[in-house]
């Protein structure tokens, strides 16, 4: 007979957290899990060992194999593991830290990836663990049947959203003029003469409009949708001054703008302002006031410089509507602040429970190499962009990356644009299902909810969901990778 290989578990009193862990695991894994009440010899069981007071394990121990056991139907799991996982796809570390950098984030020395040292932010290393389990699931079947879950929609192997915050509508000059000095400071003087030239060239016309379109014709020309964050408040002196605000999402270019990602069926999501993370009420206020313009609702936001608090600004996130954010990721380096390149549940510390709202984490930004490591050619962000991707692929997981349309020539990156037309061809050539980030997230918390409910005597499965785009695979092509 046909047999399933559904995860079971036995005698292990988890406490939530343990739970979430374990939860994020299997559901990264993409294992088919079965919600049929007994467990038969065909199926695979995975069993919790060990005691969760032993003593403690490092994160760099994510990267060991010493976890996970396999007997003849079994896989066995150390309770340890599940701790690891926690903190660090939780972002426990960073919530439980008081310190602040002068934009008011919590800087990534606070990660405990990056306190662990030898890059370890630089692989998806929780995501790599899930597929490990994976292998020991097969493993454990032996002559049983496993089964898996494609990872993304019509059995695609991993996915990829590109994303956009829109940070740049009114007063360009003074953008151009603030990147000049930028380049003037690192001593870029070539590349500071490209920019006044084409600044000069545009005749100071559509000069932020051109960087738009020119974002959405390269990404029509390759048949992909995004997702736009966009300011939703009203600047002052001081919003401008602080970086904060510096458009009204009312204005005519605003408008213009929000109208031309509507008509492409792009996704439009808040970029919350600097009040947000102080005066959290401003997530519902701003939440509408864009929904009265776009006439959606946004489900996803992103903070403006990354500013909030991880301990608290999730929860008002959830409280204002939203179904994900999209924040966790490093300022001034390229990388995995989660350990996952996935959709992540939100986890909170302080009350030890997962928050109804996902994470969906960025690990490759265009400036962030620019800004804080004086790399200043676009082709080799571009480069360090498809490194990781190639990373979210090897774990059939997601690559989310930002790229701000205010990258042109005229508002002080020349070369930026052809840049950016690279990477999308880049991405679509290793074959990802690209999509605006708001519709991975809702194909992921549909996954999550898959499980097999009975076999047929023919071996036939039948799911508790109904979705068409629902895959199920054998290990062998599951496993294999690319
Ligand atoms: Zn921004």
């Amino acid at each position: 007979m046909l047999a399933l290989a559904p995860l079971a578990l036995h005698d292990a009193p988890l406490d939530t957290g343990e739970r979430f862990a374990l939860d994020l695991l299997l559901d990264l894994s993409c294992v088919l899990r079965t919600n049929m009440p007994r467990p038969d010899a065909d199926d695979v069981q995975l069993r919790i060992v060990g005691s969760a007071a032993s003593d403690a394990l490092g994160v760099g121990a994510l990267r060991g194999d010493e976890w996970l056991l396999v007997g003849d139907g079994e896989v066995l799991l150390d309770r340890r593991a599940l701790a690891v996982v926690r903190d660090v796809a939780g972002g426990v570390a960073e919530q439980r830290s008081g310190a602040v950098d002068r934009f008011g984030r919590i800087p990534a020395s606070e990660n405990a990836l990056v306190r662990e040292g030898g890059d370890l932010e630089r692989d998806p290393v929780v995501s790599a663990f899930a597929r490990r389990l994976a292998a020991a699931v097969a493993r454990a079947a032996g002559r049983r049947r496993a089964l898996f879950i494609a990872p993304w929609p019509d059995g695609r192997r991993w996915a990829a959203a590109l994303t956009h915050d829109l940070d740049v509508v009114e007063w360009w000059p003074a953008f151009t003029a603030l990147r000049l000095a930028e380049l003037a400071r690192k001593g870029e003087l070539r590349r500071a003469l490209a920019v006044v030239r084409a600044a000069i060239a545009t005749g100071g016309r559509d000069v932020v409009w051109r960087g738009v379109d020119e974002v959405l014709r390269t990404e029509r020309a390759h048949g992909v949708r995004s997702s736009w964050f966009i300011l939703t408040g009203t600047p002052t002196l001081a919003t401008a001054r602080a970086g904060d605000l510096t458009y009204r999402p009312e204005g005519a270019l605003a408008r213009r703008i929000l109208g031309a990602i509507a008509d492409e069926g792009h996704e439009i999501g808040l970029h919350g302002s600097f009040a947000t993370s102080d005066d959290p009420a401003q997530f519902a206020l701003q939440r509408a006031r864009l929904a009265a313009l776009a006439s959606t609702e946004a489900a996803g936001v992103r903070q403006h410089y990354l500013r909030l608090h991880a301990a608290t600004t999730p929860a008002e996130m959830a409280r204002a509507g939203f179904a994900y954010d999209s924040t966790a990721g490093f300022p001034d380096r390229n990388g995995f602040r989660l350990g996952v390149a996935d959709v992540v549940p939100c986890w909170n510390a302080a009350h030890d429970a997962v928050l109804p709202l996902d994470e969906a984490p960025f690990c490759w930004m265009d400036r962030a190499l620019s800004k804080y490591r004086g790399i200043e050619a676009p082709d080799a962000w571009i480069d360090d962009a498809l490194v990781l991707a190639d990373r979210c692929r090897a774990v059939q997981g997601m690559f989310v990356g930002i790229w701000h349309p205010n990258l042109t020539p005229a508002l002080g990156f020349p070369g930026a644009p052809a840049a950016y037309a690279r990477l999308v061809a880049g991405i679509v050539e290793l074959g990802a299902h690209v999509a605006p980030l708001g519709e991975l997230v809702a194909w992921r918390r549909m996954r999550r909810r898959v499980r097999a409910t009975s076999v047929g005597p023919d071996g036939r499965i039948s799911l508790n969901e109904t979705d068409p785009a629902i895959v199920l695979v054998p290990a062998a092509e599951a496993l294999a990778n690319g």
